[in-house]
């Protein structure tokens, strides 16, 4: 039962990451990158919480003094074209933007010097939230799970190969819903580094090949309603994606 449960994960994994690649492969280099990232892709999802610090204080939270992160599974992935579907009995969900790292191999123990030969690429993606299950849950010490991990609460933009980008700490990005700008604000402003997140989080646990990372999000959450239209973006990279509330 136990290799029949992780063998079907990994197979729905891979199918989700190669849905992601083959929606956005638009040259012969995407493609190859991304076959290669969906060969063996386990597609954990490792999200960071409060790594800009007007973004802890929006929300009425101490700034961390060393990273903290949290899981969501495969099924939380959303292609543009498909829907963002709020949970029953949640009114509204608050968008996150943030810069997604997509892991090119094994890795465990990296030393922050090395952090970057395990990234293959990036993404834009959103953190989708139910803040009202995660205020209740943060009162009563509870996990955040399903504030977070509810299946389509990780909409993710086209994949650009890490060597397309040249500053990865010097990203603009971008939320807009409905047209209006909510979000924007720059990866340099993240309170641990990508090198320090990746060296962090792969002390505790194994990062595998297809593996994303999203590394929090800047000031201006909020929330978002059915019939809303989300639009993340990251500026210097000229990649956006929309996503429809349902
Ligand atoms: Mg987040």
């Amino acid at each position: 039962m136990a290799n029949f449960v992780r063998h079907g994960r990994k197979v729905r994994a891979r199918y989700q990451l190669h849905a992601f690649v083959r929606t956005h492969a638009h040259g012969v280099h995407h493609t190859h990158t991304h076959l290669a990232l969906c060969s063996d892709g386990a597609a954990q999802v490792v999200a960071i919480g409060r790594n800009y610090k007007l973004h802890a204080e929006e929300l009425q939270n101490p700034v961390p003094a060393e990273p903290f992160w949290f899981l969501k599974p495969p099924s939380a992935y959303v292609l543009p074209g498909s829907p963002i579907v709020i949970p029953d009995g949640v009114d509204s969900i608050h968008h996150e933007v943030e810069l997604g790292v997509i892991i090119s191999r094994q890795c465990k123990n990296v030393s922050e010097r090395q952090a970057f030969d395990n990234v293959a690429g990036y993404c834009v993606a959103l953190d989708m939230t139910a803040r009202c299950w995660q205020d209740k849950a943060k009162k009563k010490g509870l996990p955040w799970t399903a504030a977070k991990g509810f299946d389509t609460s990780l909409p993710v933009g086209s994949f650009i190969p890490a060597s397309l980008v040249r500053d990865p700490m010097a990203l603009t990005l971008w939320c807009r819903v409905n047209g209006e700008q909510r979000q924007r604000g720059t990866t340099a402003d993240m309170l641990f580094s990508i090198p320090q997140l990746i060296a962090r989080v792969s002390q505790i646990h194994t990062l595998e090949e297809g593996d994303l990372l999203l590394t929090g999000t800047p000031a201006g959450v909020g929330p978002v309603v059915s019939g809303d239209s989300i639009e993340i973006g990251i500026e210097e990279l000229k990649t956006s994606a929309t996503f429809r509330v349902q």
